[in-house]
């Protein structure tokens, strides 16, 4: 038997060290894309008392990120070289790539040792595989880290982060990643967090139209709509639609959540896309590809992603039925 001594030092180094309040003065965060969500993060993170710098194609984000706290680089080199982790949000996986191709050898430069990349853009399984491999070569690390929890989650660390990637990276970013996520989830090997962040979202864009179906057929019966979602969110017919975008964004008439609708179309397409490469038939989701991707022909893609739960507007192709 192993003397008990022998057994803690193991543990000891199985476990990931947790960064002190000094480690975390030493880390320096950069930020790419400071957008409704890497805005607050990059936020959030100078909060907990981390160096950030952050980037944006955008030169007019530098004022609030100064008042936010954080340091804005006019180059994306700036943000990439000091880093010991780098958090990208980016509207689209080829955005994400784009950077990490122009700018591959910045990235760490002026690091010691192992940088990690927590890319929480909502990207391609594909394409995160081939970021890992390549960031590996160079002796970086990568995790697909898609989010969920909205603006709002971003900006006061109370994140859902569904996470691809080594093991021993997310051990390295763990101190990032808990300042953002309040939930922290390891799906699986790189690309794992992308496909769960799809399904996830397949299922949102689902639960708009239902949900939005649901109201109109209380209003067609003669029922108010909002005694009628009060009753889902008591019942079984609830979701987090229902309960949070619904009586905020939708039965408000806001139409603000920060979430636009062209994301939501590319992720919709990109599910779909995921299930015609694997050969998974989705018949009611086919439906719900259809119309969110009919829905360009009314709603652009910066309009917010609650307008398709408008019970009120009906859909083009339910008037089309009626005539
Ligand atoms: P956004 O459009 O508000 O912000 C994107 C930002 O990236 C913009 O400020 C833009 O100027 C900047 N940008 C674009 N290309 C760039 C480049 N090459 N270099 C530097 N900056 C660049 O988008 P968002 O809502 O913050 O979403 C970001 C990512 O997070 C997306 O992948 C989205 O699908 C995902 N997401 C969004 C939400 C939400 O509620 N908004 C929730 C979960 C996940």
């Amino acid at each position: 038997m192993r003397p008990a001594a022998q057994d803690a030092s193991d543990n000891k180094e199985k476990e990931p060290r947790r960064m002190t309040q000094d480690d975390v003065k030493q880390a320096s965060v950069g930020v790419i894309g400071l957008g409704a969500m890497g805005f607050g993060m990059a936020a959030t993170l100078a909060q907990a008392g981390f160096a950030v710098t952050g980037y944006d194609l955008d030169p007019a984000k530098a004022s609030a990120a100064q008042e936010a706290g954080f340091a804005f680089a006019k180059e994306p080199e700036a943000a990439l070289a000091t880093a010991t982790h780098i958090v990208f949000s980016l509207p689209t996986a080829q955005d994400v790539a784009g950077i990490v191709e122009a700018h591959a050898n910045a990235i760490g430069r002026h690091a010691a040792g192992r940088v990690v990349v927590i890319d929480t853009s909502t990207s391609e399984p594909d394409v995160s595989r081939a970021l890992a491999a390549r960031l590996d070569t160079l002796g970086h690390g990568f995790l697909d880290a898609p989010v969920s929890g909205g603006p709002a989650g971003a900006a006061n660390g109370q994140l859902t982060m569904m996470i691809g990637g080594d093991e021993g990276d997310l051990a390295l970013a763990r101190p990032v990643v808990e300042a953002m996520a309040a939930k922290i989830l390891h799906v699986g090997p790189s690309g794992a967090g992308n496909v769960a962040k799809l399904v996830n979202n397949l299922l949102v864009a689902a639960h708009m139209l239902t949900t939005r179906e649901a109201l109109s057929l209380a209003a067609g019966a003669g029922v108010d709509p909002q005694s009628v979602l009060r009753v889902l969110n008591a019942a079984t017919g609830r979701s987090a639609l229902s309960e949070v975008h619904f009586p905020n964004w939708v039965m408000s008439g806001r139409f603000d959540s920060g979430f636009s609708m062209g994301l939501m179309r590319k992720d919709v397409r990109l599910a779909g896309e995921m299930a015609d490469a694997f050969d998974v038939d989705l018949p009611l989701c086919n439906q719900v590809r259809t119309l969110w991707a009919e829905s360009a022909e009314r709603l652009s893609d910066r309009d917010d992603f609650t307008r398709m739960g408008d019970y009120q507007a009906a859909f083009p192709t339910a008037r089309k039925e009626k005539a």
